[in-house]
């Protein structure tokens, strides 16, 4: 069975959707079948992976909304072994929309359910809230990886966070874990970043990851071109690093599930 992994921070700008895309499509490249969930509004990580949002018929709206089989929306990109559940703008409406409606916490998970055969790892992009999409994203996962971005207050907002996935493992999800916390945006010129690992890693100890995503000009670059990092320039300290992150979290497979 796939493990299921959200990416997650209410913070906007953090590196959620970066990380996303290319730890979906490292890991897609190191031989695992690899479905990336868009479930944020944005859909960065959709544009991200080279499809044209405008071509896009059905996306995870008309999934979480409508309740249509996640398998008619699956999408292959344009890198092997990499699929995509798409989002597009009109997910905005579903914060809203699913309020009224039954089991609306839970509609992403039994969405996936049929898919957890079929795929080694399934990534959930989040978007920059604690809303209903994100509930949904803690809900269908076994794991959480947490990016930090390396700056002043790095550690606000966290706690937020932690309340929210604790009070999803009390309610809906017993088993979800924290998977990772994953330092990104590191700028190696200054102290600052020093002092942010070192409070990040008192607070979060064994949970952070080794692999430390810097501040890299081809990986902001990357987006704009509809490719992940290991397409766009396989050589770049950005498309390492993330090949680096993508072997600790198979590493860590069986152990954080
Ligand atoms: P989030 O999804 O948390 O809002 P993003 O992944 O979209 O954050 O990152 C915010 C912006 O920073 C994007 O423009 C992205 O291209 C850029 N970015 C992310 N990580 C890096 C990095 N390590 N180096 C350079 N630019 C980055
Ligand atoms: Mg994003």
């Amino acid at each position: 069975m796939g493990k299921v992994m959200s990416v997650a921070n209410q913070k906007g700008g953090v590196g959620k959707t970066t990380s996303s895309v290319n730890l979906s499509a490292c890991l897609a490249h190191l031989g695992n079948k690899v479905l990336l969930v868009d479930v944020d509004p944005q859909g960065n990580a959709t544009s991200g992976t080279g499809v044209n949002k405008a071509d896009v018929k059905h996306c995870i709206y008309n999934v979480l909304v409508e309740d249509l089989p996640a398998e008619e929306v699956c999408i292959p990109t344009t890198i092997d072994n990499l699929d995509i559940i798409p989002a597009t703008i009109q997910l905005a409406g579903a914060e809203i929309e699913l309020v009224p409606t039954i089991s609306r916490e839970i509609r992403l998970k039994k969405a996936l359910e049929n898919l957890k055969s079929i795929y080694d790892y399934i990534i959930i992009d989040c978007p920059p809230s604690l809303g209903l999409l994100t509930l949904n994203a803690l809900t269908a996962s076994d794991t959480v990886i947490i990016p930090v971005q390396c700056e002043y207050y790095a550690l606000e907002g966290l706690s937020q966070l932690l309340n929210t996935i604790r009070l999803v493992q009390k309610h809906l999800n017993k088993t979800l874990m924290i998977e990772g916390v994953l330092l990104t945006m590191l700028d190696a010129r200054t102290n600052l970043g020093i002092q942010v690992i070192e409070e990040v890693k008192k607070y979060f100890q064994d949970k952070v990851y080794q692999t430390i995503i810097p501040r890299n000009v081809r990986l902001g670059e990357a987006p704009s071109h509809g490719l992940p990092i290991i397409s766009y320039d396989a050589k770049s300290k950005g498309a390492e690093v993330y090949l680096e992150l993508a072997k600790e979290v198979m590493a860590n497979g069986e152990r954080v599930r």
